[in-house]
C-alpha cells in the first residue's frame, strides 16, 4: 500500500554516501606531426597519487588526499606557470617526457618519474607501449565525426 507523498512517514533517512569521486578529466595533447594523443588530467599535470597525498611533480607540493585541493592546485595560476618550464622534449615525440631535472624524467603517458639512466628502457618497455596505444586510441574516439 502506498502513501500520498506528503503523508509518507518520515522514517527513512537517506544517508549520504562518502564515496570518493574522482571525476577522470582527459586532456588532449597535439604533437607537431598533427598526431593527438589523449591522457589523463592528473598525468598531464604531473599529479601522482600517493597513499594519504597528491604530489606535484613539478611544483614540488604537497596536497592532502582530498579532490578538491588537488582540483585547486592543478587550476591554479602557480601550478600552469611551473609546468610551462617543464614541456614535453622535442626528441621524445609522442612518447610525452618532461624533464624534471639532470636525473629524472617524467613519463606523462604511464604517470610515473624516471630517472635518467632508465628513461630508454622505460619508453620501450611493454607499459609504456601499452599506454602509449591507449593514448593514440583515446583521441580517435575523442575526434569529431565526420
Ligand atoms: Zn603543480
Ligand atoms: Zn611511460
Amino acid at each position: 500500500m502506498s502513501f500520498p507523498a506528503l503523508r509518507q512517514p518520515n522514517i527513512i533517512v537517506q544517508e549520504k554516501s562518502k564515496k570518493i569521486e574522482n571525476e577522470i578529466q582527459n586532456v588532449i595533447v597535439s604533437l607537431k606531426n598533427n598526431k593527438n594523443l589523449v591522457v589523463s588530467s592528473d598525468a598531464y599535470h604531473g599529479i601522482l597519487m600517493g597513499r594519504n597525498m597528491f604530489r606535484c611533480v613539478f611544483c614540488r607540493a604537497e596536497m592532502e588526499l582530498e579532490f578538491k585541493f588537488k582540483d585547486a592546485h592543478v587550476n591554479s595560476q602557480k601550478h600552469k606557470k611551473v609546468l610551462e618550464n617543464y614541456p614535453h622534449t622535442e626528441e621524445h615525440g609522442e612518447n610525452l617526457i618532461r624533464k624534471v631535472d639532470k636525473i629524472s624524467y617524467y613519463c606523462t603517458l604511464c604517470n610515473v618519474i624516471v630517472s635518467n639512466p632508465f628513461l630508454i628502457r622505460h619508453i620501450g618497455s611493454e607499459v609504456h607501449s601499452q599506454e602509449l596505444q591507449k593514448a593514440v586510441t583515446r583521441a580517435l574516439i575523442y575526434e569529431p565525426a565526420k
